[in-house]
C-alpha cells in the first residue's frame, strides 16, 4: 500500500490547484481522478458552451489561461486543453481511470479505497465536483411521462432536438444558455419554464465582474464591515453573447412553471395541455461526497460543516470546488486557487506539528 502526505480525489481544476500547491510544498502526494483523461467535467459540457469570463480571468495558480484565437470566452474544448496542459507543465501526479469508493479514518491517517488499489495518507483533499450528481426535482407526473426527459449533463446540441417541441426547465445559467442555444438554432420549438422570473445580470456584468464583487464581499466580512449581499443581489444569469442575443430577438421569454407532465406533454396553470417531446431538466447539481460516507460527517441539509476548506468534524480531511459553502468562488476556475493555497497551508502545518504520513 502507499504511504502518502496527501491524497487529492478529483482531477479536475479544483483537484489540479490543490497539486500546483501541494508541489510547492514539496509534500507527497497523489491526485486520483475517475476520469479516463484531464479536463474533470469540463469534457462533458454541451458543444456551444463557452466560459462566462475571458482566458486571463479564467486561470489556475501559476498560469495564465492562453487566450483562444478569435473567441473573447473560450470554449469548454479550450479549457480541457489547458488543464491538460497545467497537469503536464507542474508534472502532477494523476492517475486517471481511478474511483475512490470510500475513505476510512486509519490510526493516525485516512485510508483511501479506490478501485484500482488502496492509498494510506496523513490528509486528504476531495475535490470530486457536482457535476456526477445532477439533481431532479420531484415533479408531478414526471413517471406518466412517455417522451425523452434528460438533466444539463446529457444535453449536448439542438441537432438531436430537430423537429420536436423541447421545454427547457430551470432559471439558472444552464437553463438560459440551453434555451438560448435551441432558439438560436431554431430548429426545434422551444419553451422555457423558470419557477422564478429569471433574473439576467445587467449585460456588462460577466464572470470577471461576479469575481470582484465576491472578493469584495469577502473583505467585508472579513473586516467585519456589513454583508454587502454579493453576486445574488444582482441576478442569477449571466447575459453571456448567446443569452443577450436571443434575449434581444425576443426569444428568451419565460413561462411559469407547468404544473404537472403529462403522458404526451405538459399541463399549464390555466388548465390548457400541450404536447411535447423532451423535458431538458436545468435543476443544478449536489456534491458529488459517497466515498466520504465512512467517515459519518454529514450533519444539516446533508452538508458536511466546513471551517474554510477543513472539515469541523474531521480535520484531515478538506473539501475544495463545491461552491461558497467550501470557500468564496471556489466552484470557479479563478477563485478555487485561493482556498487551494489555503487548505495546503493548514495541511502543511499540521505535519509540522507532528502528523507525518501514517506507516
Ligand atoms: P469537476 O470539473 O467536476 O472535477 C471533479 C473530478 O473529480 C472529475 O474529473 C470527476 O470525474 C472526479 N471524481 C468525481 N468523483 C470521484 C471519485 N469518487 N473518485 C475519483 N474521482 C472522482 N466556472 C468558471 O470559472 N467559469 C465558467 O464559465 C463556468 N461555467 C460553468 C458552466 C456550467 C454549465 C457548469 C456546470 C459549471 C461552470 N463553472 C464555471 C463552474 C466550475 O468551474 C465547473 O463546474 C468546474 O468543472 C468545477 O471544477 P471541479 O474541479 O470542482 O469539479
Amino acid at each position: 500500500m502507499t504511504v502518502l502526505d496527501v491524497v487529492v480525489i478529483g482531477g479536475g481544476q479544483a483537484g489540479l490547484a490543490a497539486g500546483y500547491h501541494l508541489r510547492r510544498r514539496n509534500l507527497s502526494f497523489v491526485v486520483l481522478d475517475a476520469e479516463a483523461s484531464p479536463g474533470g467535467s469540463w469534457q462533458h459540457m454541451w458543444d456551444s458552451l463557452h466560459l462566462f469570463s475571458p482566458a486571463e480571468h479564467s486561470s489556475l495558480p501559476g498560469r495564465l489561461m492562453p487566450a483562444q484565437a478569435g473567441e473573447t470566452y473560450p470554449d469548454a474544448r479550450h479549457v480541457v486543453d489547458y488543464l491538460g496542459d497545467y497537469e503536464k507543465r507542474y508534472d502532477l501526479p494523476v492517475q486517471h481511470g481511478t474511483r475512490v469508493e470510500a475513505v476510512r479514518r486509519d490510526g493516525g491517517g485516512l485510508l483511501v479505497e479506490a478501485d484500482t488499489g488502496t492509498w494510506r495518507a496523513a490528509a486528504v483533499i476531495s475535490a470530486t465536483g457536482t457535476w456526477s450528481r445532477p439533481f431532479l426535482p420531484a415533479a408531478p407526473g414526471r413517471a406518466d411521462f412517455a417522451g425523452r426527459q434528460l438533466h444539463t449533463v446529457r444535453y449536448r446540441s439542438p441537432a438531436e432536438f430537430a423537429g420536436q417541441h423541447v421545454v427547457v426547465v430551470g432559471g439558472g445559467n444552464s437553463g438560459a444558455q440551453i434555451a438560448a442555444d435551441l432558439a438560436l438554432d431554431g430548429r426545434a420549438r422551444m419553451t422555457w419554464v423558470t419557477q422564478r422570473p429569471p433574473r439576467l445580470l445587467p449585460d456588462a456584468i460577466d464572470g470577471r465582474a461576479l469575481f470582484d464583487v465576491a472578493t469584495a464581499r469577502r473583505q467585508a466580512l472579513e473586516a467585519g464591515l456589513p454583508d454587502t449581499g454579493g453576486v445574488a443581489a444582482l441576478g442569477d444569469i449571466v447575459a453571456v453573447p448567446p443569452v443577450r442575443a436571443a434575449r434581444d430577438a425576443q426569444l428568451l421569454d419565460a413561462k411559469p412553471m407547468f404544473d404537472r407532465l403529462t403522458t404526451h406533454g405538459v399541463r399549464w396553470p390555466d388548465g390548457s395541455a400541450e404536447d411535447v417531446d423532451a423535458v431538458i431538466w436545468c435543476t443544478g447539481f449536489r456534491p458529488a461526497l459517497s466515498h466520504l460516507a465512512p467517515l459519518n460527517l454529514r450533519r444539516e441539509r446533508g452538508r458536511i460543516p466546513t471551517e474554510g476548506t477543513r472539515a469541523v468534524h474531521e480535520p484531515r480531511l478538506h473539501l475544495l470546488g463545491y461552491g461558497d459553502w467550501t470557500g468564496p468562488a471556489s466552484a470557479t476556475l479563478i477563485g478555487v486557487g485561493r482556498p487551494a493555497r489555503d487548505a495546503v497551508r493548514e495541511i502543511a502545518a499540521l505535519r509540522q506539528h507532528g502528523a507525518s504520513p501514517p506507516q
